[in-house]
């Protein structure tokens, strides 16, 4: 984990597995610093994923903002809620599609504000992403397609 300095300045961590980073993750995050000043991009990992996969992964994360010191890319692998409290943390920041992500995202909410008091700020994706998936881009490129317009 790196370390993080825990000022007063308002973050959000923007947890994900982000596999792969899409453009409409992007857009989340762009659209999450209009609100807070800093936002932890949080790559969650099981202890059983190997640390060349969790790189592969952050690599290009940390390439997409890499002149924006205001977004900060780690990964974690503890309940994001203890992680969210570790890093000074006001609020987790999610991003919902359709009516099949609120319902996953309402519930997770719920849980981790019953957890920790901290709050979950939802934004709606742009439409112009809201088809965007990491699955449909893994499963895109399973068949050798072309998926560099997903990615930012
Ligand atoms: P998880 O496995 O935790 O759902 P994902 O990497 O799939 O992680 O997504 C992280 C967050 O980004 C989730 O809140 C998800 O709803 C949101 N998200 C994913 N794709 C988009 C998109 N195209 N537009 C807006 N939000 C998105």
């Amino acid at each position: 984990m790196t370390p993080i300095s825990t000022n007063k300045a308002r973050t959000a961590v923007f947890p994900g597995s982000f596999n792969p980073f899409t453009i409409g993750h992007k857009d989340i995050v762009l659209r999450g610093l209009k609100i807070f000043d800093r936002v932890i991009i949080a790559v969650g990992v099981n202890r059983d994923k190997a640390e060349a996969d969790v790189a592969e992964i952050l690599k290009p994360i940390r390439a997409c903002f890499k002149d924006n010191p205001d977004v900060i890319v780690d990964s974690y692998s503890t309940l994001t809620v203890d992680y969210a409290k570790s890093v000074g943390a006001e609020a987790i920041l999610r991003g919902v599609r359709s009516v099949k992500d609120f319902e996953y995202e309402r519930d997770m909410a719920d849980i981790n504000r019953q957890l920790s008091g901290i709050e979950t700020v939802i934004l709606f994706s742009s439409p112009e992403y809201a088809a965007v998936s990491s699955s449909l881009v893994r499963e895109l490129k399973s068949y050798g397609k072309d998926v560099s317009r997903f990615l930012p």
